[in-house]
C-alpha cells in the first residue's frame, strides 16, 4: 500500500519519463484528492507534478492491470505530452503502436493507454508472436505552434529512454513518415517505409478474413458476394477493407466523421453512406467497427440489427455489462485483437532483417484457422467468443510458464511501491 509520503522529483524543462510502477494494492490518495483532481492538472509542463502522483493517478485507474511500467513523456520545447504503457514483456519487448489523439482529458489518454498496453499483450500472445504488450499515445498539441517533425524526435528520444522494453509502431494518427522522424532517435520501431512499411493493409486482410469465417460460421455462407457490411471508420484500415470487401461482391455501407473519406468510398466501390449518428440502426448483415474503440455497449447492441461484429478498432466492448449483453444476446463477435493483429503480424517478419511480403502474407493469413478455433471452442463449450479468446490467450502464456517464471505477481514483488524515477 502507498501510504508514505511519495518521493519529490519536480518536473523541469526537457524529456521525462516518470515510471509508475507494478504493485499491489490499491493506492492511497492524499486527502480531499481523487485521480481525476489530480489528472486534471497533470500537466508537467506548468512543472507541477510530482512524479507519486503519477504513480498514484495511474494505479488506481480501473483498466490498470499490474502493468508493468507507464511513462509520462514531456518535452516544452517541442510540445511532447506521451504517455507509454508496457504491460507485460513476458513473451518478449512491449511492442505496440502509438496513437496521436485529443483526448477529453488526461484520465481519458492514461485510460487509453492502458487498455491498448493490455490489449496487446493479449494480441500478440493470441497471434503467437515473441512480443509482449506495450502501447504509446502522443496528447496532439497544437501544431500552429509546434513542429510536427520535431515532436516526433523528441517522443523518439523518450522511447529510446525504455532501452529495449517497448518498440512503436504506427496507430491511429501516425504515418510512416512520423515514424522516419523517430527512427532518428532510437532503433526500437518498425513499420518503417523501407521495411514492412505501412501495416494498415495487413490489418484489413486479417479483418477481412475474420469477416469471411464469420459469415461461414453464423450465416453459412461461403461467398460475400451481396452481404451488407457497414464499415465505420474509413481511415487507413477501413479503406483498405472496403476495397476487398468491394472485390468479394459485398454490398458496402460507410460511415466516416471526416466526409471526403467516404466520398471516395462512394465513387471508387459505390459505397452507401450512412451518418456517424444512424450507424446502430442501419440494417445490414455486418457491423465492422474501424474507427475508435469502445462502440459496443449495451445501448449499441440493443439497436444493432447485424448478424455479426467484425471489424479492426481495438478494444470494441465499452466495459463488462457490453460482454455480457452479447453473450446473451445472438450477434456472432469476432474478437478483435484477434482479426486486427495483421498488422502487428506483418510488422513482425521484419525482425530478422530480411522482409519478405509473401512469407508476411501467409502468416496473416493464419488469423482465419485461429478464429475458426475460437468459434468450434465457443459452440463446443457453449460460451461467448470474448471469453474463449481470452481463455486461449492465456493457455499461450501458461504454455510459456507466465505464471511460474516472470508474470505480474514476481514483478510486484521485485519493486517498492514508493518507487518512482524520473529520467
Ligand atoms: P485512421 O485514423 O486512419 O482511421 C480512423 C478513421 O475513423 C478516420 O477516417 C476517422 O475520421 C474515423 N472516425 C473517427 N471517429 C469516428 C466516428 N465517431 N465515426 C466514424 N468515423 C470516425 O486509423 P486506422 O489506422 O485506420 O485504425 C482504425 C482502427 O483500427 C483503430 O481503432 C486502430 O487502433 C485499429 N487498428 C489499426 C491498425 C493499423 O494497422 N492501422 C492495427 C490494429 C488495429
Amino acid at each position: 500500500m502507498l501510504n508514505e509520503t511519495p518521493k519529490t522529483n519536480k518536473i523541469q524543462a526537457g524529456i521525462y519519463l516518470i515510471k509508475t510502477l507494478n504493485y499491489g494494492g490499491s493506492p492511497v490518495f492524499p486527502p480531499g484528492f481523487s485521480a481525476t483532481d489530480i489528472c486534471i492538472n497533470l500537466n508537467p509542463m506548468k512543472l507541477n507534478l510530482n512524479c507519486g502522483d503519477f504513480s498514484r493517478i495511474v494505479c488506481s485507474l480501473a483498466d490498470f492491470d499490474n502493468h508493468e511500467e507507464v511513462l509520462l513523456a514531456c518535452d516544452e520545447q517541442t510540445g511532447l505530452r506521451a504517455l507509454i504503457a508496457v504491460h507485460n514483456t513476458f513473451r518478449g519487448p512491449g511492442v505496440g503502436g502509438t496513437r496521436l489523439w485529443k483526448y477529453e482529458n488526461d484520465v481519458a489518454a492514461v485510460t487509453d493507454v492502458l487498455r491498448l498496453s493490455r490489449g496487446m499483450t493479449f494480441k500478440n500472445a493470441m497471434a503467437e508472436l515473441p512480443f509482449g504488450g506495450g502501447k504509446a499515445v502522443i496528447l496532439a498539441p497544437d501544431f500552429s505552434k509546434y513542429q510536427r517533425s520535431e515532436l516526433m524526435r523528441a517522443f523518439g528520444r523518450a522511447v529510446s529512454k525504455l532501452e529495449g522494453r517497448y518498440f512503436t509502431a504506427e496507430d491511429v494518427g501516425t504515418s510512416c513518415d512520423d515514424m522516419s522522424e523517430i527512427r532518428k532517435e532510437t532503433e526500437c520501431i518498425f513499420g518503417l517505409k523501407e521495411t514492412s512499411g505501412d501495416p494498415s493493409p495487413h490489418t484489413a486482410r486479417g479483418v477481412f478474413l475474420g469477416i469471411e469465417a464469420s459469415v461461414a460460421e453464423r450465416l453459412q455462407c461461403d461467398s460475400l458476394k451481396g452481404i451488407r457490411v457497414l464499415i465505420q471508420g474509413v481511415g487507413h484500415v477501413g479503406y483498405h477493407l472496403c476495397s476487398m470487401l468491394h472485390q468479394s461482391g459485398a454490398q458496402l455501407f460507410v460511415s466516416d466523421i471526416n466526409r471526403p473519406a467516404v466520398e471516395i468510398c462512394e465513387q471508387e466501390f459505390g459505397a452507401t453512406a450512412v451518418s456517424p449518428d444512424k450507424v446502430y440502426d442501419a440494417e445490414v448483415d455486418i457491423y465492422a467497427p474501424c474507427a475508435l474503440g469502445a462502440t459496443v455497449s449495451v445501448e449499441t447492441l440493443n439497436r444493432l440489427k447485424v448478424s455479426i461484429i467484425a471489424g479492426a478498432a481495438n478494444n470494441q466492448l465499452r466495459d463488462a455489462k457490453a460482454t455480457e449483453e452479447l453473450q446473451q444476446g445472438d450477434i456472432l463477435y469476432a474478437p478483435d485483437y484477434l482479426i486486427n493483429a495483421g498488422g502487428i503480424i506483418n510488422i513482425a517478419c521484419e525482425m530478422n532483417g530480411s522482409y519478405q511480403p509473401e512469407k508476411a502474407a501467409r502468416e496473416v493469413a493464419k488469423i482465419k484457422p485461429r478464429l475458426q478455433e475460437v468459434y468450434r471452442r465457443a459452440r463446443t463449450e457453449g460460451k461467448g467468443t470474448c471469453v474463449v479468446v481470452d481463455e486461449m490467450a492465456r493457455e499461450r502464456f501458461q504454455m510459456q510458464g507466465f505464471s511460474k517464471v516472470r508474470g505480474p505477481e514476481t514483478v510486484m514483488e521485485s519493486r517498492h511501491p514508493a518507487e518512482s524515477i524520473a529520467y
